[in-house]
C-alpha cells in the first residue's frame, strides 16, 4: 500500500490539528504540523526508491547491450585481423598459430584446438593452443567420440567437469563441415563463448578452408617438403624465367640409400621418422631465397636452386650429404642409426627442350651415384649438341 505508512501519520495529524484549532492551542498546532510534514516526508522515499529501481533496471539493460556490442566489436576486429593474416601468410602453420591466438584472446579461453577433416573425411587434430603456446599435428585425443558427434550432427556440444567448461562447435562453410573447434574455459565464460562461437565458427571455417586445401596440394604431410605437383609448377616457372633472363637454375635429385632395408629392419614407422629427419636436414640446408626442397617420390627428394650454377649446387649438395651421414636418426627412445643418401646434380642449359630434360639429366647423375657406390654427389655432364 503506497499511502498506508503516510496515512498512519496523516490521520492523527489532521485530528490533532482540529483539536488544536478548537482549543486555540499553539503547541498542539505545532505538533499537528510536525506530524503532517512527517507524513509527506515518509511518502517520498518510496517514490524515490521506485525511480531508483527503474533506473537500475535501465542501467542493467544498457550494460547488457553494451557487453553485446563490445562482443560484436571484438569479434569483428578479430575477423579483420584474421583476414589480414590470410592476405599476408601462405604458410598454414603460421596461419593456424595466429588464428588460434586471436580466437583464444577474443573468447577468453584457456585452451583451444582446431580439428580439420582430411581428404577421407576423418577428423585430424591440426593445432592446439594452451599456456600461451601453439603445438601442431597433436596426436592426442584423435578419434574423440564427442568431436565425432559434433561432426555427425553439425551441432555444438558443451560439457562441464572439474571446474572447466568445454565447448565443441562445428566449423562449417557453405554447408560443408570442414572440422570442429574445441574450446576450454572457466565455467563463467560459458554463455559468452557459446554466443561468440555460433558466429565465429562460421568465419573460422571460411578462413581455414582455402589455405588448408592449398597446403594439402602443395605441402607433403609426412615430410613438410613441397609436393611433386608444386615442384613441376616451380620447374616450369624457373625454365621460363631462365629463357627470359639467361640465369639458369640447377636441380639436385636425392635418394636415401638402402631404404628398403631400413624399413625391413626397423619397421615402416621408424622409416617414416628417418625420412622426416632427412627432409629436415635438406630443408635446413636450403636457404629459402636460393630455392626450395620437394618430395619427388617415395624417398626421392629434389632441390631446385634458382640462378645457381651446377658446380655451386654440387657444393651445397656435398654439405647436405655430409650432414645426413653425420646425423643420428632416432629409431625409438634408446636406439639410433645412421643413413646415407646419393645425389645427382644437373644445371639447366638453354639448349634443353624443357624442365623434363633437366630432370632426366639429374636422374641420370643420381643413377651414376648409386652405381658408383652410393653416399656421393655426382654432377651430370653438360649436354653436347651437334
Ligand atoms: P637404393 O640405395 O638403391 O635406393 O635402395 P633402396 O632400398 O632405397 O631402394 P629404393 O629407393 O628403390 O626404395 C625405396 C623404398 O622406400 C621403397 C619403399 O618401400 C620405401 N618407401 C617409399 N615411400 C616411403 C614412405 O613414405 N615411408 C617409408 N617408411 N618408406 C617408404
Ligand atoms: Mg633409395
Amino acid at each position: 500500500m503506497r499511502w498506508s505508512r503516510a496515512l498512519v501519520l496523516a490521520v492523527p495529524a489532521l485530528a490533532l490539528g482540529a483539536v488544536a484549532w478548537l482549543r486555540r492551542d499553539a503547541l498542539l498546532g505545532a505538533c499537528a504540523a510536525y506530524a503532517a510534514v512527517l507524513a509527506v516526508v515518509l511518502r517520498r522515499p518510496r517514490e524515490v526508491r521506485e525511480v531508483a529501481a527503474l533506473a537500475a533496471e535501465r542501467e542493467r539493460a544498457f550494460s547488457r547491450e553494451r557487453a553485446e556490442l563490445q562482443a560484436r566489436i571484438d569479434r569483428l576486429s578479430a575477423e579483420r585481423e584474421i583476414g589480414l593474416i590470410l592476405n599476408e601468410d601462405v604458410d598454414f602453420r603460421t596461419i593456424l598459430d595466429k588464428v588460434l591466438t586471436i580466437t583464444a584472446d577474443t573468447l577468453g579461453a584457456d585452451g583451444i584446438e582446431i580439428h580439420l577433416r582430411d581428404e577421407k573425411g576423418d577428423l585430424v587434430p591440426r593445432a592446439a593452443r594452451a599456456d600461451g603456446r601453439t603445438t601442431f599435428d597433436v596426436a592426442a585425443r584423435k578419434g574423440d567420440p564427442l568431436l565425432a558427434a559434433v561432426l555427425e550432427h553439425g551441432k555444438a556440444i558443451q560439457t562441464a567437469e572439474e571446474g572447466r567448461l568445454t565447448v565443441m562447435a562445428p566449423l562449417s562453410s557453405d554447408r560443408e563441415l570442414v572440422g570442429v573447434v574445441r574450446v576450454v574455459a572457466p565455467p563463467d565464460r560459458g554463455e559468452q563463448i557459446s554466443r561468440h562461437l555460433a558466429e565465429f565458427s562460421k568465419f573460422l571455417a571460411l578462413a581455414l578452408k582455402t589455405p588448408d586445401l592449398y597446403t594439402r596440394a602443395t605441402v607433403d604431410g609426412l615430410t613438410g617438403l613441397s609436393t611433386k605437383r608444386r615442384f613441376l609448377q616451380q620447374l616450369d616457372a624457373e625454365v621460363a624465367a631462365a629463357r627470359r633472363t639467361q640465369e639458369t637454375p640447377s636441380l639436385v635429385m636425392i635418394d636415401i640409400d638402402h631404404f628398403k632395408k631400413v624399413n625391413d629392419t626397423y619397421g615402416h614407422q621408424a622409416g617414416d621418422r628417418i625420412l622426416r629427419g632427412v627432409a629436415e636436414v635438406i630443408l635446413n640446408g636450403t636457404r629459402r631465397s636460393d630455392g626450395a626442397a620437394f618430395r619427388y617420390g617415395g624417398v626421392e627428394m629434389a632441390i631446385l636452386l634458382n640462378r645457381t650454377r651446377p658446380e655451386r649446387a654440387a657444393e651445397a649438395s656435398e654439405r647436405i650429404r655430409r650432414a645426413i651421414q653425420e646425423k643420428k636418426f632416432l629409431i625409438d627412445r634408446r636406439r639410433s642409426i645412421h643413413v646415407t643418401a646419393s645425389f645427382g646434380v644437373a644445371g639447366f642449359d638453354l639448349s634443353m627442350e624443357d624442365g623434363a630434360e633437366l630432370i632426366r639429366h639429374a636422374d641420370e647423375a643420381l643413377y651414376r651415384a648409386k652405381e658408383g657406390g652410393r653416399n656421393r654427389v655426382v654432377l651430370a655432364e653438360r649436354p653436347v649438341r651437334v
